[in-house]
């Protein structure tokens, strides 16, 4: 299994960097975990395309999250003929979402429909509302559940995902909890959203200072990895976001408490389980 962090920054506008998603390979089966700004160019770079999707798992509805699911949307339609079924799995909330996103292309897929005798139906996409502990398969990947902590946004889920004995925890933001405890435990690799507290507080700007007690830090992210005894901790969604020659600092930081791999990096990242 591959796990592609496909976009590692957060909601501040990044050159280099995708809005938070990750990307998920399993021999045919491709996953997408949330949407953030630019997915569909990181997956293009990554090898994958939304036609190709077998779902989208979705932790939570802030926008830097889901901004991009309209294109997910629209790519896959087109590109499937309206022949394939886009799944989206996501927390009470996501129905509604999408249901509003798919009003706001109604006029593209009037236009769509009108010009191409190929395409005979819409966007034709099926959203599954999820509560904490549910579990499924996607192909030959289990996948369950669990309620993370970013109040006050709720709800909020994260995911651990199981394919031929290698193991992922994919939870999107959120401060340590028993449920990312649940998602990490051994997994292979656990890919945790985090923020610097430290260099957070220098930046002159009153809303940034709200973001401190809804993310793991970097220093969380290592506790939580280290207690549920994680073999790989990937870092991604980074605020604020390092220069490469920054790296050193961010790992040395995660590994005062973690004595596992960390990873940490750029768009495309990949790591093989
Ligand atoms: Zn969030
Ligand atoms: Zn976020």
């Amino acid at each position: 299994m591959d796990v592609v962090l496909t976009g590692t920054g957060s909601p501040l506008p990044d050159a280099n960097r995708a809005g938070p998603s990750t990307l998920i390979k399993a021999g045919d089966t491709h996953l997408l975990v949330d949407a953030g700004r630019g997915v569909v160019m990181r997956m293009a770079a990554a090898g994958s395309m939304p036609g190709f999707l077998s779902a989208v798992l979705i932790t939570h509805l802030h926008s830097d999250h889901v901004c991009a699911l309209n294109d997910v949307i629209t790519t896959h339609w087109v590109m499937t003929a309206g022949n394939a079924e886009l799944n989206i799995y996501g927390p009470v909330g996501t129905a509604r979402f999408v249901e509003r996103q798919l009003s706001a292309l109604e006029a593209d897929t009037s236009y769509r429909l009108e010009h191409h005798d190929a395409l005979a139906v819409g966007p034709q996409v099926k959203v599954t509302e999820l509560e904490p502990g549910d579990a499924f398969d996607v192909n030959d990947i289990a996948i369950t559940t669990a309620a993370t902590e970013h109040a006050p946004v709720h709800p909020t889920i994260g995911f651990r995902l199981t394919h031929a004995g290698s193991t992922a925890a994919i939870v999107g933001d959120s401060i340590p909890c028993s449920g990312l405890d649940e998602l990490a435990g051994g997994v292979d690799v656990y890919v945790q959203t985090v923020i610097r507290p430290d260099l957070v507080e220098l930046i002159p700007n009153e809303l940034l200072q709200d973001i401190h007690d809804y993310h793991s830090s970097v220093s969380d992210a290592a506790k939580t990895a280290a207690r549920v005894g994680a073999k790989r901790l990937a870092m991604t969604h980074m605020v604020p976001a390092p220069t490469s020659d920054q790296y050193p600092e961010w790992t040395a930081i995660a590994a005062e408490h973690f004595d596992g791999e960390i990873v940490i990096g750029d768009d495309l990242t990949t790591i093989s389980i």
